[in-house]
């Protein structure tokens, strides 16, 4: 364990409180997507597609610690960017799973030196940002965030991660889904709507201190206008102290926050 992990989970809060509310219904054919806590989520598509973003499954609040060993089909794994509270279980999940790798070319490279099997992180699906990768019936599209990149390996070594990223991915037939990555808001953030369509659902992040909290939030909200705010990045260390409720509260209408449980499946 590298010691800038072991010095942050020496220091995790408790599981957060049930934030469950009333999930959508299903809907046949919707893309369906269990949040795993943290920045953590696996998103199923009408077509199959199994995409796991920043699959740290085994953090605070996860539903199941055992996750990494059971699920059973990943066909791409998404990484924003290089800190460990993000690359998570990937170089696991990905010899399991056969997932390839969806990252920045630097990041991949950095995780491939850390096992990730190489066959697994090319060309295809390493990209920078401004980048569009096919993801199945998928398409992800790398767009910015303002943050850092690191990756410490397991000596502690940091190598660079690239450019840090969020990921807009559009399912064919299906929603499209902006996934912030860890950042402030940004003026960037206007573009997306006006590039690539209507954005129903924003997975953002509000903790603070490390990105932007719910303040930021809201305002990101009012660039990007998306249907549904999913909240993230709250509450799994102590310094992580944005709430739900305090983005429902900044947001003053406009978007629908929808707070997930971490392991039940939505539909959207
Ligand atoms: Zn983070």
């Amino acid at each position: 364990m590298a010691p800038a992990r072991a010095l942050a989970l020496a220091f995790l809060a408790l599981p957060a409180a049930a934030l469950a509310q009333a999930a959508p219904s299903g809907k046949a054919g919707a893309t369906e997507v269990t949040w795993y806590g943290h920045a953590a989520f696996v998103i199923r598509t009408p077509g199959g597609t199994v995409l796991a973003v920043d699959p740290w499954l085994s953090n605070p609040k996860t539903p199941d610690p055992d996750a990494v060993q059971k699920l059973e089909k990943v066909d791409y794994v998404l990484v924003t960017h290089g800190h460990f509270d993000h690359v998570g279980d990937a170089v696991a999940l990905a010899k399991r799973t056969g997932a390839k790798l969806v990252a920045s070319f630097d990041l991949g490279q950095a995780l491939i030196a850390a096992g990730y099997p190489k066959e697994q992180a090319g060309f295809d699906t390493l990209g920078n940002v401004g980048g569009r990768i096919a993801a199945g019936d998928a398409t992800v599209i790398l767009v910015p965030a303002i943050h850092s990149s690191g990756f410490a390996d397991e000596k502690g070594t940091t190598h660079p991660g690239g450019s840090p990223m969020g990921f807009v991915i559009q399912v064919k037939g299906g929603p499209t889904l902006y996934h912030t990555g860890d950042t402030d808001v940004t003026l960037d953030m206007k573009q997306i709507p006006e590039r690539y369509g209507k954005v129903d659902v924003m997975f953002a992040c509000i903790g603070g201190h490390f990105t932007m909290d719910p303040k930021g939030a809201a305002l990101a909200s009012s660039y990007v206008k998306p249907g549904v705010v999913v909240p993230m990045h709250y509450g799994t260390f102590p310094v992580l102290t944005g709430t739900p409720d305090e983005l429902k509260a900044a947001l003053k209408g406009g978007a629908r926050v929808q707070v997930l449980e971490p392991g039940k499946p939505v539909k959207f």
